[in-house]
């Protein structure tokens, strides 16, 4: 029964260093964020040790009487969260809620209507070297070159041309709100589901400062960890029809046994945001996100789309004859996180790219608000114009390390740290 410490401290220093890290920089990527003590405690408990295949009061296994509590009540904090007839909260990741999703209503070489990665989309969305682009037909649909916004009318004309089974709504770099019900009548029109993956905004939606997507879509797919602010996982909402079909493309369909610590750590962080305060929350994402963009525009820099209505924006630093990997790199230097990321229509390779992502979902659960968005979005512009200036970058990280110091992170976990 030795400690962590004892028994493997090559891994514990890693952890210990890992806390420090997360505390002492500021992480901008966009689909990150800090989950709570409380979805902390619940990930690391014993319910790892649990298999539970099936779902409650259906199982394969003996032992399940407190899975199964614990799996009903995520189960029903997402309904309530949602609005949604069904959720299926066992998906161990939000590539196979889409896989359990897609499994549901597709065959194989079916039409998948979706995004594209080079112009927001997500690569479970059909591109060419994921599951979905080897199992299923895939069709991408684009933002327009002049406003790199989605152009509903192309979107219908392309949908009619190529009859998909599902169009996908939903992604991982697009700054701007899906409108949900166009997508939904042009989806009727030709005869396809919609689904729409909401891993990035979920918590946006949770937290009623973006439109929902249940009403419209057959399929609602989510990760849990991103603005939702819960641990590492999937999930996915459905209309009645599909429930029992969805519960079997999860299992047996994708996966055999759910990680029970993690339903355990979903039903937390579902609590949570459920709560009057994750409104509060939620707003400020947006509101700091909006003052970034802004301050980062008062900098000279180029938003995609000219700015953003939700938690992600994209910066087009190759304007400033920057490559997305060096900035990236510089940041990091500077302690700040964000990744590189093509913009619409780049003319750079994928690992260099003209852009950066960044978000304001972690920032926002450290406190942080509107100032200080603008005094990181000078430090920002500092950092990317004296990019090959180590001074000048360890200069920044040390403005940087006042300022994280004024928003302790698990504030508990430092304190064994350092002991
Ligand atoms: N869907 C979207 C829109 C995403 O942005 C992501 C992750 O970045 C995923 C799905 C996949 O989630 P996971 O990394 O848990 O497989």
């Amino acid at each position: 029964n030795a400690s962590l410490a004892a028994s493997d401290p090559e891994i514990a220093t890693m952890v210990e260093k890992e806390v420090i890290r997360q505390h002492e920089g500021l992480e901008m990527i966009a689909s990150e964020n800090f989950v709570s003590r409380a979805v902390l405690e619940a990930a690391g408990t014993v319910f790892t040790n649990k298999y539970a295949e099936g779902y409650p009061a259906k199982r394969y296994y003996g032992g399940c009487e407190f899975a199964d509590v614990v799996e009903n009540l995520a189960r029903d904090r997402a309904k309530q969260i949602f609005g949604a007839d069904h959720a299926n909260v066992q998906p161990h990741s939000g590539s196979q809620a889409n896989a359990s999703a897609y499994m549901t209503i597709l065959q194989p070489g079916d039409t998948i209507l979706g995004l594209d990665l080079a112009h927001g989309g997500h690569l479970t969305h059909g591109h060419k070297l994921n599951f979905s682009g080897k199992l299923y037909r895939v069709v991408g649909y684009q933002v327009r070159k002049d406003t790199e916004v989605l152009d509903y009318d192309e979107l219908e004309a392309t949908a009619l041309r190529e009859k998909p089974k599902v169009i996908v709504g939903g992604g991982s770099a697009y700054p701007r709100i899906f409108d949900f019900a166009r997508m939904r009548a042009i989806a009727d029109k030709v005869g396809a589901y919609l689904m729409v993956d909401m891993a990035h905004f979920a918590g946006l939606v949770a937290g009623g400062v973006h439109p929902s997507p249940v009403p419209h879509a057959h399929f609602v797919t989510t990760t849990t960890h991103k603005t939702l602010r819960g641990p590492r996982g999937g999930m996915v909402l459905c209309t009645q029809e599909f429930a029992q079909g969805l519960d079997r493309s999860v299992f047996p369909g994708q996966q055999g046994g759910p990680l029970v610590h993690i339903l355990a750590a979903k039903a937390v962080a579902f609590k949570e945001a459920l709560q009057p305060e994750f409104k509060l929350y939620a707003a400020q994402i947006v509101a700091n996100a909006k003052a970034l963009a802004e301050a980062l525009q008062g900098e000279g820099f180029r938003i995609i789309s000219g700015g953003t209505d939700t938690h992600l924006m994209l910066v087009d630093v190759f304007a400033k004859g920057i490559l997305g990997s060096e900035a990236e790199n510089a940041l990091g230097e500077a302690g700040i996180t964000v990744n590189k990321n093509a913009i619409p229509y780049d003319t750079n390779p994928p690992l260099k790219p003209s852009g950066i992502r960044v978000g304001t979902p972690a920032l926002t659960t450290r406190g942080m608000k509107e100032d200080d968005m603008r005094i990181i979005a000078k430090w920002i512009a500092e950092a990317l114009e004296h990019r090959n200036d180590a001074d000048k970058l360890a200069k920044i990280k040390g403005q940087v390390g006042e300022l994280a110091e004024k928003y302790p992170l698990y504030g508990f976990l430092r304190e064994q740290a350092l002991a």
